[in-house]
């Protein structure tokens, strides 16, 4: 069942990143991610032996209780947090995830360049740009998000690209075209946007990651 829906979409996802803009410069082939939030072992493995091979996750504690023995199991997964980081998680997620996709604020890029030094452990991160304004959202405002690029950066985080979660009840198109512009002025080429109803639509506009939850795995509980 996920290995049929993977397939599916796999090849709506590359038709979709061959019709639109094309990859930022720089940028390696859209891949797709199984967003696996509430989803338990059984579940993950099929995605596994599907051949996924990148998952994200949005809660710490949630991604500590399922993720560890996988992850020694299958030592080429990888993992990425996906959800809003609490600067007193800043230790487990750095130990845990292999990028970090929603820093959104000074005191969590101190909080992980702290971390990664003690750990030495030095993963990637994107910023999370809250491209729709939207209070109750997650991410840095558009306006400051060249501000926070730059703070990242010079605390020692490799900022790889930008990540967005575009208003539920608008077009989508118009704030991956902002998330795209706004990282190809910043030099970033990765783009982690797109979800189960909109990822073709992000493909076409240079997405590398695209972020699946529900048409994969079916509806969250
Ligand atoms: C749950 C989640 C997804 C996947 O959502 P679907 O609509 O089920 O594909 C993607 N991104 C984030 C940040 C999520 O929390």
């Amino acid at each position: 069942m996920i290995a049929e829906q993977y397939q599916k979409l796999s090849e709506k996802l590359s038709q979709a990143s061959q019709s639109g803009l094309g990859p930022l410069k720089g940028a390696g082939p859209v891949q797709m991610m199984g967003a696996s939030k509430t989803h338990g072992e059984a579940t993950l493995r099929a995605a596994i032996e599907a051949g996924i091979t990148l998952f994200g996750e949005n809660r710490v504690q949630e991604a500590k209780e399922k993720w560890p023995a996988l992850k020694s199991e299958f030592p080429n997964v990888r993992l990425e947090l996906i959800g809003p980081l609490q600067s007193n998680k800043a230790k487990e997620a750095v130990a845990l995830f292999d990028r970090i996709q929603t820093v959104d604020r000074e005191s969590i890029v101190a909080a992980l360049a702290k971390e990664m030094d003690k750990q030495g452990r030095h993963i990637p991160v994107l910023i999370q740009v809250n491209t729709g304004e939207e209070p109750q959202k997650g991410g840095v405002s558009p306006a400051q998000a060249p501000a926070l690029i730059k703070y990242a950066r010079e605390a020692g985080l490799r900022v790889e690209g930008l990540m967005c979660i575009p208003p539920a009840a608008q077009n989508p198109g118009p704030h991956f075209a902002l998330l795209r512009q706004m990282a190809e002025a910043d030099g970033l080429c990765e783009l982690s946007m797109g979800m189960s109803s909109d990822f073709e639509e992000a493909a076409k506009f240079g997405a590398t990651v695209v972020r699946v939850g529900s048409a994969l795995f079916g509806s969250r509980a």
